[in-house]
């Protein structure tokens, strides 16, 4: 059986679970309502998951990396659970505000950036029109749609705010109210006309 897709980019807060500002305690995780048995059809035909996170908190002074760790760590024990192996989780502790040196730089692994999605290609041999993005902000779909990748847009999280700018410059994009329903959708699109 061939993957549905080469790879999945999930976006962390507010699209894999619930948004909280500046998520430090792994307690604090919940995944979003039903992303665990969503992802279960890409898992079983051998789509990879990667998770993609801008975490400016760690520039920002806010979280350090074992936070971001332990957090990510938890998200991955809750999948695993489920079934759902996450390949890798890729950082950006940048953002060019932030008041650590070393980290409040413009880089290219910020979101919309695309740096870390392009690491990941590159490593794998991945066709980036094999794979999909999914995300509540520009960001998250902005990278994807640079690379040629199918988008999904959820209106968790901060979804609902960037709405506008998405449908203004990602039509393409799939529109979903959760990432479980995007991926429905976008496992059903694939299954039509397979990439
Ligand atoms: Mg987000
Ligand atoms: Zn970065």
């Amino acid at each position: 059986m061939k993957p549905l897709l080469d790879a999945l980019f999930l976006d962390r807060d507010g699209t894999l679970i619930v948004e909280k500002d500046f998520l430090r305690d792994p307690r604090g995780v919940r995944l979003t309502r039903g992303a665990a048995r969503a992802l279960r059809p890409f898992v079983l035909s051998g789509t990879r998951l990667f998770v993609v996170t801008n975490q400016s908190g760690i520039a920002r002074g806010k979280l350090g990396w074992p936070e971001v760790r332990a957090v990510n760590a938890e998200v991955a024990r809750r999948l695993l659970r489920s079934g759902i192996p996450i390949a890798e989780f890729l950082i950006c502790p940048h953002y060019p505000g932030g008041i650590v040196p070393e980290y409040a730089i413009e880089c290219r692994c910020r979101k919309p950036g695309t740096a870390l999605h392009e690491d990941v290609l590159a490593r794998h041999g991945f066709t980036p029109s094999r794979c999909a993005v999914a995300g509540d902000k520009w960001d998250d779909i902005g990278a994807g749609a640079a690379l040629g990748m199918a988008q999904i847009h959820v209106l968790t999280g901060h979804g609902r705010e960037h709405r506008r700018t998405v449908r203004e410059r990602a039509p393409e994009c799939i529109l979903a109210s959760t990432l479980a329903e995007g991926l429905a959708v976008l496992a059903r699109e694939v299954e039509k006309s397979p990439r």
